[in-house]
């Protein structure tokens, strides 16, 4: 039987290597477009930032060590034009040569990724992209002329990479993001994070703004500025390669990405789809989604080879488990974010801790915010997002792990996490979401959120905030009251409404001063995370008194 695997990254590689161990006879081919296989895609920017010094680091195998070990037939420099289903054959254009030839194929599996969006704009032929070794080596040899100033189009995963990698290079660099935030996986009290980090590490980030034309050394945005730019990397997004799936009839789904059923076999059962090009199921709500990463495509590989050489396969709906470096910063995400919970008309609670990344008294501890978001009656984990310097990628790992064992919010309070002073609490940040978690759905407590604050302040609710005297001047919600929680018993009569809502840093002494309240008789409501989170969200862009 001959398999051929048409990419051989990510997705291809794990295929065909997976298939030679279950099957020491298959024939089996790699056909890829580029002159090498099995490379670091998600290293790339850090080679163009010299974190990643030597180019050979990022080449994980050549086709030689793939035929050493494994037998396999990797042809690089290879391009597949075409696919003719009927008589199983492949056109594949050798690149070297530039001659064609016909390959038969008896299972086809295709991996060919995805492919950067490039925006019609004029002169963006200027602008890079980075997709693959040869365009890393293309910026790179722009990079090592040391230009003085660089924009990135894109504040996604890899517009950021680029962005600190082109400082660490130590060139003058703008980030400009068509949105109002970055990092669309995030919720905007979360982004805000990110673009404090980038600003405070000198990238000039430009939000709402929009590349309508790439010039020599600049690139112009819609309101009539130009930013400096000799190096342009373009980077808002990528789309699955369809263009060889289609060409061959084969079904293409609801967000133009390869359909493919359960077992990633196309409309054509001798042809499978895996990675960035095939749409994948949500596991939230069954439909059609994609997620462009690594893990997903290097699993989907190997169930291809499993199904390919007679296994029983398990079919794994994604949860889209993402994560990137930001200079000091790492944000992680799983599951849905909020707003897009509440545009699918999904009822769910947030809750926002600000907890340390271990024992506070124990050396190192830093600060992290995590977001829990939750069905409020079944406590079913949603999804959940963490921004800091350590630790983050621990907790989104344990949760991304609870959503898929579905262990819901409150259980989240049961688990047993390996605890010492250096490395975390006795109450780890996860059993605090818990926690947290199992006041909102045993009734406890019902926090409001920082975008519903506004409308609770026109309703005629005072802000009460129990932080100390000190916190307080140094930075408040506007129209706040302050006494501090140890004084609230015996300074309650100076709070002249009945209907309040409390807050405090980051929500914890608001819980204790609010159980307090409502036991005293008032309507009293926590702002979930407190002042840390609603200064980081769009409703503080307004009027913020700062002491
Ligand atoms: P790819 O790995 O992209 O491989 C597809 C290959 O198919 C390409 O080499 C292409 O040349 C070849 N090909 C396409 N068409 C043809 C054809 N007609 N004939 C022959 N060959 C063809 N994911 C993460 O999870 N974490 C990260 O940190 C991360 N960082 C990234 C950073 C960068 C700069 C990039 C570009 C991607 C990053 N990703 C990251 C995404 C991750 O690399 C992809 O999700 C993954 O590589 C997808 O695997 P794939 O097999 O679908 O496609």
């Amino acid at each position: 039987m001959r398999v051929v695997i048409i990419g051989g990254v990510a997705g291809g590689m794990s295929a065909a290597t997976r298939l030679r161990r279950l099957d020491a006879d298959a024939d089996i081919v790699v056909l890829e477009r580029s002159a090498h296989v099995s490379y670091a895609n998600c290293g790339l920017p850090y080679y163009v930032g010299g974190i990643i010094e030597d180019e050979s680091d990022l080449l994980l195998q050549t086709p030689e060590s793939l035929h050493e070990r494994f037998r396999l037939d990797v042809r690089v420099r290879s391009e597949v034009t075409a696919i003719d289903r009927g008589a199983k054959t492949l056109c594949v254009k050798d690149l070297s040569s530039e001659e064609t030839y016909e390959l038969t194929y008896d299972r086809l599996v295709l991996s060919p990724g995805a492919s950067p969006v490039i925006p019609p704009i004029p002169g963006i032929e200027r602008a890079l992209p980075l997709r693959t070794v040869e365009d890393v080596e293309r910026i790179n040899k722009v990079v090592v002329q040391q230009p003085s100033s660089a924009v990135v189009i894109g504040g996604g995963f890899i517009g950021i990479e680029i962005a600190e990698n082109l400082r660490h290079r130590g060139i003058a660099t703008a980030l400009v993001e068509a949105t109002d935030q970055l990092l669309a996986p995030l919720d905007p009290e979360m982004a805000q994070l990110v673009t404090n980090e980038l600003t405070r590490n000198a990238v000039d980030v430009r939000m709402g703004a929009s590349v309508v034309a790439v010039h020599s050394s600049s690139v112009e945005l819609a309101n009539g500025e130009y930013l400096p730019g000799e190096i342009v990397i373009v980077a808002i997004g990528v789309r699955p390669d369809i263009a060889l799936a289609r060409a061959a009839g084969l079904t293409i789904g609801p967000r133009d990405g390869i359909q493919v059923d359960a077992l990633n076999r196309t409309s054509d059962k001798s042809i499978y789809a895996i990675g960035d090009a095939a749409e994948k199921l949500d596991a939230l709500d069954g439909s059609a989604t994609l997620v462009p990463l690594a893990n997903i495509a290097n699993r989907q590989g190997r169930v291809v080879a499993d199904h390919i050489a007679g296994r029983s396969v398990r079919p794994v709906p994604t949860i889209g488990t993402a994560i990137v470096k930001v200079f000091d910063l790492t944000i992680a995400t799983t599951g849905w974010n909020e707003k897009r919970l509440r545009a699918a008309g999904r009822t769910a609670t947030s809750i926002h801790a600000h907890p340390r990344s271990h024992a506070g008294y124990y050396p190192g501890a830093e600060k992290m915010a995590l977001k829990l978001v939750f069905d409020p009656v079944s406590g079913e984990i949603l999804g959940a997002q963490g921004v800091g310097s350590v630790g983050v990628d621990k907790r989104i790992d344990v949760l991304a792990t609870a959503i898929r064992g579905g262990i819901t919010a409150p259980e989240l309070a049961d688990l047993e996490l390996a605890y010492a002073p250096p490395f975390g609490s006795a109450k780890d940040p996860v059993n605090m979401l818990g926690y947290m978690a199992e006041n909102i759905v045993s009734g406890l407590c019902t926090p409001i959120q920082w975008s519903d604050l506004t409308d609770y302040q026109s309703r005629g609710y005072q802000v009460i905030d129990v932080r100390t005297e000190k916190e307080f001047v140094g930075g408040h919600i506007p129209g706040a009251y302050n006494i501090p929680v140890d004084e609230l018993r015996e300074r309650v009569d100076e709070i002249k409404v009945d209907h309040l809502i409390v807050t405090c840093q980051v929500g914890q002494r608001g819980h204790t001063a609010t159980l307090l309240l409502n036991d005293l008789g008032f309507d009293a409501k926590n702002l979930d995370g407190g002042y840390e989170t609603w200064r980081n969200s769009p409703s503080a862009r307004g009027p913020l008194t700062e002491g």
